[in-house]
């Protein structure tokens, strides 16, 4: 059974996933039947700790994953139709205009030498029969409504704070109106107070433009304030879902309880103590058998190094792959 929404047809619906990359050492199980779901108008957050699989998750979405990774198993279904299956020129017309990604360290992707304006009006012309001028007009509408200013237009990337980078990377994800928008680790580079500016343009985002966002991230703090439900990556898998405000109050999966805890709090730093996860992920070309966290989980008992836990609905809408709930 697949985790699945409330509606009758979910905007986005993944389902069993499967990602590798072929290395010179051997087969790395990148994403290992990966399954959730996104409806419209839902902020979904994906987290867990760097390396888990978040990224190729996202870059799936759109068939964009890096060589040498290879999508081997699973559907993505946008409003019904698998991804997967189509033909790439159906895919390249999904891309901008379905689905948006905000790739990491998105201020480098814009190009140095054109005007932020103009990046902005071509992924508008090259997907809709517009004239650049009326590309450039509407560029200037999404570079006020990301706060830029449509002043900005013939700026270069240069020319702009760290910030107003983002933003205009920002605008050029929205620049063809997708109902998902894909955001990688989008506040990563930035310092607090631009961090904080960001998250608002998100929120912005969910109440004028009613889109759909996946937000990835290993910042949790971040995400249980702008998402409204929230999936945790483990070693390629997902152990965990639920709505954002119940799993940041009491986190069913044990690893999930672990990153909760060592959230920077204040009240637990006056005391002088920040708990922390022991050891580190594991090498994926060669897992841990059964459950991939039990080298590192301190609730580990018999069954856990034996057998894999399923991911499985404990109560309505919170999932957990964990022999505790089994
Ligand atoms: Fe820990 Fe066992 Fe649950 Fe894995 S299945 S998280 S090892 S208790």
């Amino acid at each position: 059974m697949y985790p699945s929404g409330t509606t009758s047809r979910s905007l986005l619906e993944v389902r069993d996933l499967q990602v590798v990359y072929e290395t010179r050492l051997g087969r790395v199980d990148a994403v290992s039947r990966v399954s959730f779901y996104i409806d419209r108008r839902e902020f979904f957050g994906l987290g867990g700790e760097s390396g888990c699989g978040k990224s190729t998750v996202a870059y799936s979405l759109v068939r964009e994953v890096p060589a040498p990774g290879r999508i081997v198993g699973g559907k993505v279904l946008l409003d019904g139709r698998d991804i997967l299956s189509l033909r790439e020129e159906e895919v390249r017309k999904i891309r901008w205009k379905e689905i948006s990604v905000i790739p990491q360290a998105a201020m480098n992707a814009l190009n140095p030498i054109y005007t932020i304006g103009d990046q902005i009006a071509e992924v508008i012309m090259e997907h809709e029969l517009s004239s650049k001028r009326d590309a450039l007009a509407r560029a200037e509408e999404l570079l006020d409504l990301v706060g830029v200013g449509g002043h900005r237009l013939r700026s270069y990337p240069h020319e702009l704070s760290g910030g107003q980078k983002q933003r205009a990377v920002i605008a050029m994800a929205l620049a063809l109106n997708p109902s998902l928008v894909v955001a990688d680790e989008p506040t990563t580079a930035l310092d607090v107070v631009v961090q904080a500016q960001i998250l608002d343009l998100f929120k912005k985002m969910k109440m004028e433009l009613g889109m759909s966002l996946m937000f990835i991230s290993h910042d949790l703090a971040t995400m249980f304030d702008l998402v409204d439900r929230i999936a945790i990556m483990y070693a390629g898998k997902i152990v965990e879902i639920g709505p954002a405000a119940k799993v940041a109050d009491d986190p069913l999966h044990p690893y999930t309880e672990l990153l909760v805890r060592s959230i920077p709090r204040i009240e637990r730093n006056r005391r002088g103590k920040l708990e922390y996860i022991r050891g580190s992920p594991p090498n994926l070309l060669k897992p841990p058998s059964a459950c991939r966290f039990h080298p590192r989980c301190p609730k580990r008992f018999k069954p856990c190094a034996d057998r894999e836990p399923l991911l499985i609905e404990v109560e309505r809408g919170r999932w957990v792959a964990c022999h505790l709930f089994a």
